[in-house]
């Protein structure tokens, strides 16, 4: 029996999710007294897979080949799917990201194994194996028991801390066959649009509503996240985005993305329950509102009862002085 976590990777780099679902896949392994097996896939360099030992995987499983390297489902699918049976897997581990929600609903199917995603923390009890996991768009928890002998989870990010635990992992190639009908598509060529951390990555996100007043004033936005370094970036409100003042990349909510940075800062923004959806597991919420009944004080952490036209200029000068001694 084994514990297999996919670790993503973006571009043959992991990132900080990949590091805590593997953080996260380990503890789970010593609940059941197993090994931690990560299995790669795509061209990702050796030192990269090493250091996912730091974390407690004891071996781990190199899917590598050219034709991997753009991610088709169906593809994908059934490289982690044998990769489970070879490894006799009782619990897969991925992150919540776009990928991870893609791919394992089709591996549950393929394996015929329950399926729990968007889980914020580790199984209460392995025996019935109950596991805590977001619902209603954030509003609610709820206690998940699989019955199944193969359960699929995915983690929401920033939910688990990154936990060293060092191990000393063997890199093992691992082959499986693909029928050539599975590859239907192929990258030609990807733009990225912006080199700009994204939200869902983000630790700190400065984000406007509606009470900014035009898209130009969003430049004081941008300041402050220059200001606090390269893992803070913007976000926004929807109607932000229905305005096309801010690309929809950065709509967050119900229906944008859902995020969990260790610090939001949510400036004129009025605190409506489709928007607290998105942002309710942030760490630390900083409200900044000219109203003093506005939602979005309930749900802050800190919050400054004033005009944003006042107080984020007299914010970025505070936060360039302190960078700057
Ligand atoms: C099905 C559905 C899905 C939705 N999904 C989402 C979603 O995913 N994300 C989302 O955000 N919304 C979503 N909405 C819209 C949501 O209901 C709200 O309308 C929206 O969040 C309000 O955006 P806002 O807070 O920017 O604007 P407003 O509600 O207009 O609030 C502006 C706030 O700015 C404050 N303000 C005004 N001037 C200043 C100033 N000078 N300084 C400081 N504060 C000031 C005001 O007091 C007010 O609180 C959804 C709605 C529906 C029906």
């Amino acid at each position: 029996m084994s514990v297999l976590v996919y670790t993503e990777n973006w571009d043959g780099k992991f990132k900080k999710a990949t590091y805590e679902i593997v953080s996260y896949a380990n503890e789970i392994a010593k609940q059941l007294g197993c090994d931690l097996i990560a299995l790669s896939i795509g061209k990702v360099s050796d030192e990269e897979l090493k250091s996912l030992e730091n974390y407690g995987a004891s071996k781990v499983l190199n899917a590598n080949d050219d034709k991997y390297n753009t991610i088709i489902s169906q593809v994908y699918t059934k490289i982690i799917a044998d990769a489970v049976n070879a490894t006799n897997a009782s619990v897969v581990v991925f992150a919540n990201t776009y990928t991870g929600r893609s791919i394992a609903p089709r591996v549950s199917v393929k394996l015929n194994a329950g399926l729990v995603s968007g889980c914020i923390a580790l199984p209460t009890s392995t025996q019935p194996f109950v596991v805590n996991k977001k619902a209603y768009s954030g509003k609610a928890f709820a206690d998940v028991q699989v019955n199944s002998d193969i359960k699929i989870l995915t983690l929401n990010q920033n939910s688990y801390k990154i936990v060293e635990n060092k191990k000393d992992a063997a890199i093992e190639a691992f082959t499986t066959e693909i029928p050539d009908n599975y590859f239907k598509v192929k990258s030609i060529e990807i733009s990225k649009a912006s080199d700009k951390i994204t939200v869902n990555d983000a630790e700190i996100l400065v984000s406007g509503g509606r009470g900014l007043k035009a898209s130009e004033h969003f430049g004081m936005l941008d300041e402050i996240a220059s200001i606090l370094g390269p893992t803070a970036t913007t976000a926004c409100s929807r109607p932000i985005t229905d305005l096309d003042w801010r690309p929809h990349s950065e709509h967050v909510g119900q229906t944008g993305k859902v995020v969990a940075p260790n610090l939001y800062f949510a400036i004129g923004i009025s605190g409506a329950i489709q928007h607290l959806a998105g942002i309710n597991s942030s760490k630390i919420i900083v409200a900044i509102n000219t109203d003093k009944d506005a939602p979005i004080f309930e749900a802050a952490d800190y919050g400054i009862i004033g005009d944003a036209f006042e107080v984020l200029p007299s914010l970025i000068e505070e936060l360039t002085k302190l960078k700057n001694s």
